[in-house]
Parts: C-alpha cells; structure tokens; sequence
C-alpha cells in the first residue's frame, strides 16, 4: 500500500500540513478555538448574519411548520415551498428571470460547469478561480484553458482562435486575493465571441453593490450580460447553499442535466426560510456594508503604514502576502498568542512562494477590534524580517 503516513510527514516537513480547530458556541467576531477564546479575522461571514437573532429567531419559527430534514432529492419529494419561495426571491433580488438552488456553491459551481460544457466544448478558466471551478471544468470533460489572471486581452485571443461551444467562468470576488475580476470587459468579450459567461459571485454577494447584489449587481450587468450567475449563502447570508440564476430556460436545463442538483438531498426546509430572512437583512445592510468599508478602509492604510505588503483588494478579503510557508506560520501563531485567530493559507490553495494570512472583515467587528488587530500586527512586524532565518 502507499506510504500516507510517509506523505503526510512530508507535508508537516514542508509547513503544509492543514489542522483543524473545534469551534464551540456560535460563529461571531469572539469566539472558542480549541477552548481558548480569540477574536477571529478568518470567517466569510462578512455581514455578520451567521448568528443574527432575527436569523435565528426565522429558524426558530420556521421548524415547526417547514420542518428539519429535506428528506429526498428535488426530484423525488424534496423540493418543498420554502425552497421555491427562496428562490423567486433571489431571482427578484438579482434581477433575473428565474434561480435554482443548491446544496452548497461547490455543489453548485460542479453541477453548472459540468451541465453547461461537455466534450468537444471548451471552457475558459481564471488562473485564480476556486477549487470547485477547477473541478466543474475536469468533471465536464470539456477542453480546459486557463488565462492569466484578469487577462481579457489574452482571453479575447484564446477565444478568436477556438471555434464550436465556449464557456467562460470566472469568480466575481477572487477568494484568497479579494481582486474584483473584470466583469464589464469579460461581458464584452464573451459577445463578441459567443461564449457564455458564468460569474461565480461566492464573495461578492451580499457585500458589494448598493444592495448587496454582488459585483455583478454593482456593475448594473443584466442577464444578457452574464447569463449564469452564482452565488453562495453560508458567506454574507450567514446560512448555507447556493444559487444559480439566469433566464428560465437555462435554470430548466439546468434541473434536467446538473447532477449535483439531481442527485442529492434537499437543504432543511426550515433553513431555506431562514435564509430568505437573510435576503431580506442583506437588502437592508446599507449600514453595514459603510461600516465594513470603513474598517476595510482604515486597516489598509494602518496595515501599510507598518510596512505589511496588502494585494490591491477593496473588498473584505485583505490577504498580508508573506511568501514562506514557514513565516506565514509563525506570523499565524504570533498573533494567537496575542489573542487573535487568523489563518495562513499555504499552496495548493495559492501558488507556491505566496503564501499570505487570510484577514477578512465582517460588519460585527467594531473599530476596537480593529485596533487589536493592528497592535497585534506591529508587535509581529519583526517575523517578517526574519524571513531568511525562518525555514
Ligand atoms: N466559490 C468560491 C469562490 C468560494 O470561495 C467557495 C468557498 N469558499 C465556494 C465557491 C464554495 O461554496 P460553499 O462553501 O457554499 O461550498
């Protein structure tokens, strides 16, 4: 048999082994890592809705009536009336003609990407989009090219040079660089070339915009500009799930053809209640999303100002870039010794030599909080220079 526990020791030799916390209590800015309190920069809960009352309370109301379990897949018995309310939901609120749910984005990014693109089709992939892209594209067995990061031009050549059906994807908040991908050009270039264009907005629902919709919403892109818009619920919606939304047509083949859809459990019905409760709160999170960016605002020019090197990010994702594994551990267990819980994030999940400390922002954390976190990160500053000695 293959030696696991051999490859596993090289991963702890090369500062790449991943380890769990165990949370208890409720998700929110403080919180019970492993039994030790900590005031986590770490979750996507950006709007801080994970633990609402008025979440929790809609939960609590709809058990009753919805009930707990999902109990069979859409297409057998499971596709009950909260799922279909939550989904003219976010239909209205994205402004499109009609959304499909699913258990999860990851679900959701394999089941569209594989549906939508099969052999002899060619799917166009951002260098940077999330682990669940990269896998719709290998699961649909369409030909897979991936351009540079943001490169419209490159892409525009790509797509000139290749002929029969194309699918472009790409994130709409890049997840570990907090970038905003071109979204306006892509449109374009996906006309001129007749490839569709699938927006996977995981970190950008909820949080941009001046509703919420999303970077797609932020930009006024309509339908026809981004025909499969993805969205995910367990982020700034603080529940779980996601959404695919777009015209009629495309959610219906959609049913027929995503197997990640077809062949799965449907999410507690109750839940579904509860997250359009969310809808509701994001729809109405003017307030937080101006004190988010203000807390955004503030730690970029106080994080650079104490000499830490931040990627051109305006959303809540603000990686510090660090490079070595070996630092970024350090820096990560520097700063729990002062209280704080933030994670490095080490290749594969981003290229080798960038390894980065992942800060996200949400809308429950207070300006206070914000000064912990700087005074944290100027003691800490040191590690950075030891870089050389760190390995
Ligand atoms: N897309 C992106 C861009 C993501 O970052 C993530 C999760 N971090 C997902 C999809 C998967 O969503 P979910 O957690 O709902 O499976």
């Amino acid at each position: 048999m293959r030696d696991f526990a051999a490859e596993l020791e090289q991963r702890k030799q090369a500062g790449l082994y991943r380890t769990r916390r165990h949370i208890s209590g409720p998700q929110q800015p403080v919180l019970t890592a492993d039994g030790k309190r900590l005031l986590s920069f770490c979750s996507n809960d950006y709007l801080g809705l994970a633990n609402h009352p008025s979440n929790v309370e809609a939960l609590k109301n709809a058990l009753p009536d919805a009930g707990l379990g999902g109990a069979a897949s859409h297409l057998v018995c499971g596709h009950h009336e909260a799922h279909h309310l939550l989904e003219e939901r976010l239909a209205a609120f994205t402004g499109r003609s009609s959304a499909l749910f699913f258990s999860t984005g990851y679900m959701a990014n394999l089941g569209v990407i594989s549906a939508l693109a099969g052999r002899g089709d060619t799917v166009f992939s951002d260098r940077l989009n999330h682990a669940s892209i990269i896998d719709g594209c290998i699961l649909s067995r369409a030909r897979v090219r991936r351009y540079a990061h943001g490169d419209v031009a490159s892409l525009a050549a790509m797509l000139a040079e290749t002929s029969g059906h194309k699918l472009v994807v790409t994130d709409g908040v890049f997840s570990m660089d907090g970038d905003v991908a071109p979204l306006g050009e892509l449109a374009e270039v996906c006309r001129e070339h007749d490839a569709l264009l699938v927006v996977d907005d995981a970190h950008g629902f909820g949080v941009l915009g001046p509703l919420g919709q999303g970077s797609v919403g932020e930009l006024g892109l309509s339908e026809e500009d981004v025909p499969v818009l993805i969205g995910t619920l367990g982020k700034a919606a603080g529940t779980s799930g996601a959404f695919v939304a777009g015209p009629a047509v495309l959610m219906d083949y959609l049913v027929q053809r995503a197997r990640t859809y077809i062949y799965t459990t449907a999410m507690p019905p109750a839940l579904a209640f509860a997250t359009c409760a969310s809808i509701d709160l994001i729809e109405g999170g003017d307030g937080r999303r101006s004190h988010l960016q203000s807390l955004i605002d503030r730690f970029r020019r106080e994080a650079t100002a104490l000499g830490y090197s931040l990627m051109p990010s305006r959303t809540p994702i603000q990686p510090i870039m660090v490079g070595e594994n070996w630092v970024t551990l350090a820096l990560s267990r520097a700063l729990e010794e002062c209280g704080l819980l933030v994670t490095a994030i080490r290749p594969p999940t981003v290229p080798v030599g960038e390894a980065r400390l992942r800060v996200t922002f949400s809308a429950a954390h207070s300006h206070e909080d914000l000064n912990c976190l700087l005074e944290a990160l100027s003691g800490c500053r040191h590690l950075l220079d030891e870089k050389g000695n760190a390995s």
